[in-house]
């Protein structure tokens, strides 16, 4: 096992006269054993970080240490990658079709020239480990779901790496099966302590699995902190719509009030504040109701129902405060409410969030 230290980290890509600044500038030191997660958007250098942390890019500027050894400077690979004790996942489904799970799982091992009795002690082993002793014999097309997630798991454990990189390894798996594997990738993540970076487009790869997270932004840390933390108080605009859904609206902020609409205010929770900004609030933390209140919930005034529809489990409700069709919020409601209705809106004001206009 081992901790990764990142200091001032930089990767320039040039296109001709263009320079993509793929990695810009990232610190960040990831403690032995931990399961940290990169979140961001394509295209924003999530790739590069990781493939900078292997070896398999020089970095522009910047050092990496695994422990206290220098593995990458500037303008050089100090450690190659295969010298590395790394196992790198990209898509953690993807079997060799015609290997046994024995091949597959011995296949890092043979690839490193491994003695064969070597290989058979540790492919045992592993095998034993994740629950694959009896289906050693058996090829990917006999294999269970799980079975095949596990058997992707030793082979990328096989070596007993000390440092695992994980790029969008759920991508490639139906939704029904992805909680799954990310629990298991949690457990044995868990279990082993082994340091761990997985990087995602996907909030909900990396809040399942990481302890801790970055957001990047233009190959820059936008926040890194825990995962609920950056749910619950994003840094910025951008990092609150990465980590979930969430409506923003204009206000105005008054007299101790944010309002949406001349109507529809709430108090605002810095009686300092004054000015116009950008309300964030979660489907979650508002309702509609023909009542003023509900435990935890603030009553902001009359909204009239535009739109109700029913998407995975809930009913999508669009909004708009009575005397203003031009502010809308997305509401989540148990069950269908009819448009041109006139409800309530009463929003959970704690978990509001207010941002500078941008
Ligand atoms: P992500 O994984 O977040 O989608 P990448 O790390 O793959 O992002 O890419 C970050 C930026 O660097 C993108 O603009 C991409 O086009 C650019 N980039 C990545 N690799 C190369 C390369 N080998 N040559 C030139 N540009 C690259
Ligand atoms: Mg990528």
């Amino acid at each position: 096992m081992a901790s990764v230290r990142v200091e001032n980290l930089k990767k320039i890509f040039r296109r001709g006269k263009i320079e993509v600044r793929a990695v810009d500038g990232i610190t960040i030191t990831i403690p032995d054993g931990q399961a940290f997660g990169v979140l961001g958007p394509s295209g924003h250098g999530k790739t590069t970080f990781l493939r900078l942390i292997a070896g398999l890019e020089v970095p522009t500027d910047g050092t990496i240490y695994f422990d206290d050894e220098l593995v990458s400077a500037p303008g050089r690979i100090v450690v190659e990658p295969e010298h590395r004790g790394i196992a790198m996942v990209f898509q953690l489904w993807a079997l060799y079709p015609n290997m046994t799970v024995y091949d597959n799982i011995a296949f890092p091992l043979r690839n490193a020239k491994v003695p064969k009795s070597e290989i058979d002690k540790k492919v045992k082993e592993i095998a034993e480990e994740l629950g694959l002793t009896k289906v050693l014999n058996h090829y990917p097309r006999e294999l269970s779901g799980g079975q095949m997630q596990r058997t992707a798991i030793a082979r990328a454990l096989v070596k007993n790496p000390r440092l695992l990189l994980m790029d969008e390894p759920f991508s490639n798996l139906d939704a029904a099966v992805r909680d799954s594997a990310r629990a298991l990738v949690r457990k044995i993540q868990r279990e082993r302590k082994l340091t761990t970076i997985i990087v995602s487009h996907d909030p909900a790869d990396i809040f399942s699995i990481a302890e801790v997270a970055g957001v990047i932004i233009n190959g820059k840390f936008a926040q890194v902190s825990s995962p609920t933390d950056i749910y619950d108080n994003p840094a910025n605009e951008v990092v609150a719509k990465l980590g979930g859904d969430i409506n923003i609206v204009n206000v105005t902020v008054s007299g101790g009030f944010i309002y949406l609409s001349s109507s529809v205010k709430v108090p605002s929770p810095n009686p300092k504040l004054e000015g116009k900004y950008r309300l964030g609030v979660r489907p979650e933390d508002v309702m509609l109701s023909d009542s003023t209140d509900a435990p935890g919930m603030t009553f902001a005034g009359k909204v009239k129902v535009k739109v109700s529809s029913y998407v995975a489990g809930v009913f999508r409700t669009v909004v708009s405060p009575i005397d203003d069709d031009s502010v809308e919020l997305m509401v989540n409601m148990g069950g269908y409410v009819e448009p041109g209705s006139e409800k309530n809106l009463l929003i959970r004001t704690q978990k509001i969030k207010l941002f500078d206009e941008n």
